[in-house]
């Protein structure tokens, strides 16, 4: 496959238009950016372990029936991914009350939710990302109920995967956050599913393994994303 030129660069990612019909190139830069305070680093390294990270969670959600846009791996910080027309509506999930939720609802930080919640958020950096619902995607043209439902339900079955499949590694699964396009009339799952969009808590050291609680120490966030995949990948 021929990648081709590039059609936008964010902060973790660049997308490059290909000589295949429907399909990008996505590639993974080795740059991370602290969720807490934006603060931007460059991690050697880091956008091929991610990369790994993100093809094998892909791989592992197809196996699942999850549609994502993974098609193939392409080097070492590349993946091929269906070409999609995103939805601007993020999902979070929380399995754990962390940071923003326990502020909002007075519960101390860490304490484990009775259910899953989900919330969705508008992906504009513009307009600080704000919390949106149902009748504000409808309403304002973001997506379509049907869409926010099949999404909704597609992210707790991601949730119910994942949390089992970390579960067995070790690793409590806090909470993360998803993207979903369209190709066509399917929904798929888009963007990445990485260390740069869970949480976790680690049960073999007793603390939390993410990115915005790593030591800003470059080797140590490195080191974190080694972690993660080695866990991923040596166990059974
Ligand atoms: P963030 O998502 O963290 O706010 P960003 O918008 O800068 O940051 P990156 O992750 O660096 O995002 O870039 C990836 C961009 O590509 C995102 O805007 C994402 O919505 C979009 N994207 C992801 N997957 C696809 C896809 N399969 N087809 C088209 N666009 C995609």
């Amino acid at each position: 496959m021929e990648k081709r030129k590039l059609l936008f660069e964010g902060k973790a990612k660049c997308l490059y238009a290909t000589d295949r019909e429907g399909c990008l190139i996505q590639r993974f830069k080795d740059e991370v950016v602290n969720e807490g305070e934006g603060q931007r680093m460059s991690i050697a390294g880091k956008g091929e372990t991610n990369n790994g990270i993100a093809c094998f969670l892909f791989q592992y959600l197809e196996s699942h029936h999850v549609p994502t846009h993974f098609i193939e791996r392409h080097g070492p910080a590349e993946m091929v991914v269906r070409k999609l027309a995103m939805i601007p509506v993020q999902v979070v999930m929380h399995n754990i009350a962390m940071a923003k939720l326990a502020k909002t609802f007075d519960l101390a930080e860490g304490s484990p939710l009775s259910y899953p919640i989900q919330e969705y958020f508008l992906k504009s950096d513009k307009l600080g990302n704000p919390m949106v619902n149902e009748h504000h995607a409808l309403a304002l043209g973001y997506a379509q109920p049907e869409e926010m439902r099949t999404i909704g339900r597609l992210s707790s079955k991601i949730n119910a995967i994942l949390k089992s499949f970390f579960e067995r590694r070790g690793l409590l699964l806090m909470g993360f956050r998803v993207e979903f396009g369209k190709q066509g009339e399917q929904i798929y799952v888009g963007d990445e599913i990485s260390l740069d969009t869970c949480h976790f808590w680690d049960k073999k050291s007793n603390c939390r393994l993410d990115v915005a609680h790593a030591d800003q120490d470059p080797l140590e966030i490195e080191k974190a994303y080694r972690e993660l995949y080695g866990r991923m990948t040596n166990s059974s």
